[in-house]
């Protein structure tokens, strides 16, 4: 299950932030499946305009929408990746989750103290990915080193390991060069199939997908003018060139009751699963209108396989229909009428799956 962490300094509105999710009606959904919810971590769910038109469409009884696991991360001050404050334990904590929400203050309140004595998100920013660049150049330089002693030890290893390591130990020497120019793994365009594979298996901080989240007074994310929104947007164009950046208001968020009411979560929870390149496919029938998360580019097989496990292995084919060709048709829907029009497509094996499709899977039992 993917989850994401809300990371920044200390004061800038994060637990605010995480405290307005928790209560917020998407927050912490009753018959939420999975294991027990740690008072860190907040399951919120996903807003989908599609999921609620199926529903309508199907007149299905229970609507089950994906939800995002999202963690409240202690503050991070300068110096972490040097072990300062709660360093270690807080990058690890990063470490652990698939993207990361990066809140920045752009709010102006003489009563709520700086860690840094003014405000000013960029210099912030630039404090922040700092220690995720620094955290993950130290985590490389000591994988190369165990690289290098485990194939001193050729004799006790397989050619295929060693030449496994080999891959390792070139692939973390160019992302260190890459660091050591200020940027982050994410933004080397060009890295080979190969190196992924050998990065993935590091969860380097830097190699997350981030979204860059400016908490805002109410004034300002009400009328969507902040002053420091300008410079932001350079910083990220610049620095974490392609991520999204949005402002909120951590304070706003935890006003509001009815989640209804302009709140930014939904957006800030979608604009995360685009982030992480996921999308949603859809089970309808009369008993419940569900939606289902994969990544970008899953096969049919492995898409069933997220419903029941076994339907991977016992996947024969399934029945697809594209929700943009039923987007503006009324209910009840009439499935005859659309498998006479060709609007019913039978995909086999190699069919990859596409954002809003909503599908019939058939399996041996
Ligand atoms: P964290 O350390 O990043 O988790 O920050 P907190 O969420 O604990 O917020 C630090 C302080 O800033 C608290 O007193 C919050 O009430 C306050 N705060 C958070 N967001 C806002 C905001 O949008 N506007 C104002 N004026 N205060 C805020």
């Amino acid at each position: 299950h993917l989850a994401s962490g809300i990371v920044g300094l200390a004061n800038v509105g994060k637990s605010t932030f995480f405290q307005a999710i928790t209560k917020s009606k998407m927050g912490n959904p009753a018959n939420y499946p999975f294991a027990t919810i740690k008072p860190e971590e907040a399951v919120v769910t996903v807003q989908s305009s599609t999921l609620d038109k199926l529903a309508a469409l199907y007149g299905s009884q229970k609507i089950i929408p994906s939800v995002l696991n999202i963690w409240d991360i202690a503050g991070l001050i300068k110096g972490a990746s040097e072990n300062k404050g709660l360093g270690n334990a807080f990058l690890s904590d990063i470490r652990a989750v698939d993207g990361i929400f990066q809140v920045v203050r752009g709010f102006k309140d003489d009563d709520i103290t700086h860690i840094e004595g003014n405000v000013d998100p960029t210099r912030d920013l630039t404090i922040v990915q700092d220690e995720l660049l620094l955290k993950d150049m130290e985590f490389i330089e000591n994988s190369l080193d165990r690289i290098a002693k485990n194939l001193k030890n050729k004799r006790i290893r397989p050619a295929g390991e060693v030449a496994k390591l080999e891959v390792q130990q070139k692939t973390l020497a160019v992302a260190y060069d890459h660091l050591l120019e200020g940027r982050r793994i994410l933004d080397k365009p060009d890295w080979t199939e190969e190196e992924i594979e050998a990065l993935n298996e590091h969860s380097l901080l830097t190699a997350k997908p981030a979204i860059f989240l400016l908490n805002v007074s109410k004034q300002d994310y009400l009328s969507g003018e902040n002053e420091f929104l300008s410079s932001v947007q350079c910083w990220v164009d610049e620095n974490a060139p392609g991520s999204a950046v949005m402002m909120f208001s951590a304070d706003y968020e935890s006003q509001i009751v009815e989640s209804g009411e302009n709140s930014a979560i939904p957006k800030i929870v979608n604009a995360m699963r685009d982030a992480l390149k996921l999308i949603s496919f859809y089970t309808c029938g009369p008993i419940e209108a569900r939606q289902w998360t994969i990544r970008q580019g899953t096969l049919c097989p492995q898409a069933s396989g997220v419903i029941h496990s076994d339907f991977e292995r016992t996947f024969i084919n399934a029945e697809v229909i594209k929700f943009r060709d039923i987007a503006n048709m009324q209910p009840p829907l009439n499935e005859k009428s659309l498998r006479s029009l060709g609007k019913i497509a039978r995909v086999g094996k190699t069919y990859v799956v596409e954002d809003g499709d909503l599908m019939r899977i058939n399996a041996a039992a």
